[in-house]
């Protein structure tokens, strides 16, 4: 199985260096030469295997003869038996024909865990087949870091450095960096905004001499890993209800791209999905992009559903790369404007290939915080901003058979806007309830570029 870049001018790659390398060298993103499939029946008899499993079998597809399938399987039985919930993803049903498929049960209580928890197994034993060890820099201004911690924490052949902006992120979210124990883990309070903690990684990922000193590396969404990760879920929950015969529709809360674009991943590998519905809050590039046509930065704003607060969607450029025909010239062209302006007009043909299988739909606070209320209401089920955007969706789109919402983000991680939007606070599930008495551990450094990259590197290389 081999790679090749959204924008054409670098050498395609095998998974190791897909996986590892994240963003190519040309500046676009990796997708896999040619597709994958998996046949009918196969899909059919994925009803009711073990999660693990299923994940096997898709990753598998990507990963080509580059992992030894009994060493995949072991990852992914490790992986997810970090999850609390044994069905790892389960679905509750909400409605006729509606379904919530539940992506929170991993350590961090945020869906980022089901990607990140095999992404750091694949890392460890990736690099340890090539004797080779990396130091992996993050910013976070909530979800990420706490995910990239719980996953990467005890990896022999990675240390991870996770970056905060401080007193800007919540309690939970910060303890769920901070408490780890592990030597190969460290945790920095930045002062100032998430902005400047991002300015301070793109300034690291730019300076070659540190880049090479400590084999830098980043585990944002755009690694394909990731997104192989994230299809699975489709076809788990699918085939719960009876794909590949019945064609699913899903509901997916999105901010950088990733989780809706792991859909059209799934339909490529062979799974029958009628329509993916990206819901997006106030900030709704990915909304307006496939209403009209036009792809176009605005300004961001701060709303209830914080981990979906993005103005360019960076798993968009691959959709773009399929919908323009794999053309990588059109394709750079067309990122290079959006880098340059912030606008891109999609080609026709192009659009109508999206439209056919994406709705974009956007939701506005009130209408969040009172779908959390009528949720609760009408099923007794406590959801989360995030999942609330998805599931308010459903109420502007008209659906033909079963339909699954994707739940990104447990209760819990948000119980003052929950509360106050139903008057029920969640509580934080057991085994997490103990986070608020463990010690903490991190240290805090100024917003300099310089004095953050001479801590990375001393970290690597003590
Ligand atoms: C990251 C995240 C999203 C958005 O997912 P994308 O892949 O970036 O579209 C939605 N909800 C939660 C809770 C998240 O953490």
């Amino acid at each position: 199985m081999r790679y090749v870049s959204t924008r054409g001018q670098s050498p395609a790659v095998g998974f190791t260096d897909a996986v590892l390398g994240g963003l190519a060298p040309d500046g676009g993103l990796y997708v896999p030469q040619t597709w994958p499939t998996i046949p009918p029946d196969e899909i059919a008899a994925f009803a009711g295997q073990p999660y693990a499993q299923v994940a096997a079998r898709v990753l598998g597809a990507f990963a080509g003869d580059e992992i030894a399938p009994a060493d995949l399987r072991a990852m992914c039985e490790e992986a997810y038996a970090t999850f609390s919930h044994r069905a790892v993803v389960p679905m509750v049903q909400i409605g006729p024909q509606t379904f919530i498929a539940e992506l929170f049960h991993g350590p961090s209580l945020a869906f980022k865990d089901v990607a990140m928890q095999i992404l750091a197994r694949l890392y460890d034993h990736l690099l340890g087949l090539q004797g080779r060890r990396q130091t992996i820099l993050c910013a976070t201004s909530g979800d990420t870091g706490g995910a990239a911690v719980e996953a990467f924490r005890g990896a022999k052949n990675v240390k991870l450095v996770a970056m905060f902006p401080k007193g800007r992120i919540s309690e939970v979210q910060r303890r769920f960096m901070t408490t780890a124990t592990e030597p190969n883990i460290a945790c920095v309070a930045v002062d100032g905004t998430f902005d400047d903690c991002q300015a301070i990684l793109k300034d690291a990922f730019q300076d070659q001499v540190l880049k090479q000193a400590v084999d830098l590396a980043a585990v944002n969404s755009i690694n394909f890993a990731r997104i192989a990760a994230q299809a699975v879920y489709y076809f788990t929950t699918a085939a719960a209800l009876g794909a590949p015969d019945r064609a699913v529709n899903f509901v997916v809360p999105s901010g950088n791209f990733g989780d809706a674009y792991a859909g059209y991943v799934a339909t490529r590998l062979g799974l029958p999905i009628r329509r993916i519905v990206a819901a997006t809050n106030a900030n709704d590039i990915l909304a307006r992009a496939f209403q009209t046509g036009r792809y176009a930065r605005g300004a961001v704003q701060a709303t209830l559903s914080p981990a979906m607060d993005i103005q360019s969607a960076s798993n968009f450029e691959r959709l773009y790369f399929e919908g323009v025909g794999r053309e990588p010239v059109e394709t750079t062209r067309a990122f290079q404007a959006f880098a340059n302006a912030g606008v891109v007009d999609i080609p026709p043909a192009a659009l109508a290939t999206m439209q056919a299988l994406f709705t974009g739909v956007a939701i506005g606070e009130a209408e969040t915080a009172r779908t959390i209320l009528v949720t609760l209401n009408e099923t007794g089920e406590l959801i989360d901003p995030h999942t609330a955007v998805a599931v308010a969706a459903l109420r502007h789109v008209a659906l033909e058979g079963p339909v699954v919402v994707l739940s990104t983000a447990h209760p819990a991680k948000f119980p003052q806007d929950v509360a106050k939007a139903c008057g029920v606070t969640p509580d934080l599930p057991r085994g997490v309830a103990t986070l608020a008495g463990r010690p903490e551990r991190f240290d805090h450094l100024p917003g300099e570029a310089a004095t953050i990259k001479a801590y990375v590197r001393a970290f690597a290389e003590a």
